[in-house]
């Protein structure tokens, strides 16, 4: 698949929202632990927010859709995570064309454009136990999916893959920043929550293109 319509591009955003609210029990648990347990419920009232909008919105662009995306997150989540999974999806927005499909290319530089924006607005670096731990790794790995192929099956396999490592090999890591920062050494052994959900939406995103191929 080279090209991406924005019809099941707005459904991957669906199904990864869908699985974050099933997940919801877990991000609680692990941000309880090490956070103040909010992740989850602020991650859940977002994906919901969006699901309803997603029941009587369509959108015409790549970029119009990932704008709705940001904005509705931004608004109704609240917390670090809010601002930090807003911008994710908005940060790179003008890596897209105005136009009804994306290529794997834009993908990747949309994403990585985003990591960026997190890490400028968060002042936070990957290493340091945030969702960067799975968002960089994902983006590091479609960037050099993108160097091979021009398939978005493949770049969203490869990013998954990438997002779930980073969020697995982020138990290892002590928390720098955000609340958790507070429990320092209690961390190890546990993800990063936001970690966990950025690995989430990968999830989502390469079993939605996986299943039209
Ligand atoms: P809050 O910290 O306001 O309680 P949440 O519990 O919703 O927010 O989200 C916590 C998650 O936010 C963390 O697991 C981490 O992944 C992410 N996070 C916190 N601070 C930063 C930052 N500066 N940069 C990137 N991600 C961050
Ligand atoms: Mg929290």
């Amino acid at each position: 698949m080279d090209k991406l319509y924005v019809e099941l591009f707005q459904r991957m955003f669906i199904r990864g929202a869908r699985l974050i609210i099933e997940k919801e029990p877990y991000l609680t648990e692990i941000d309880s632990v090490i956070g103040d347990g909010d992740h989850g419920t602020g991650m859940k009232r977002g994906c919901e927010a969006l699901e309803k909008l997603f029941l009587k919105e369509k959108y015409a662009f790549v970029d119009e859709l990932c704008y709705a995306v940001s904005t509705e997150l931004i608004k109704t989540m609240g917390g670090a995570s809010g601002i930090i999974f807003g911008t994710m999806f908005f940060g790179g927005i003008s890596r897209l064309s105005h136009r009804d499909y994306v290529d794997a290319r834009e993908l990747s530089e949309y994403f990585l454009e985003g990591e960026r924006a997190i890490e400028r607005r968060g002042k936070a670096r990957p290493g340091q136990k945030t969702m960067l731990d799975a968002l960089y790794p994902a983006c590091v790995a479609m960037e050099s999916c993108v160097a091979r192929s021009s398939d978005v099956v493949l770049l969203f396999k490869d990013g998954y893959e990438a997002a779930v490592r980073g969020a697995e090999d982020s138990k290892l890591m002590k928390s720098q920043m955000g609340r958790s920062k507070n429990f320092k050494e209690k961390t190890l052994g546990f993800p990063d929550p936001g970690a966990v959900s950025a690995s989430l939406w990968f999830q989502a995103f390469y079993e939605t293109v996986s299943e039209v191929r």
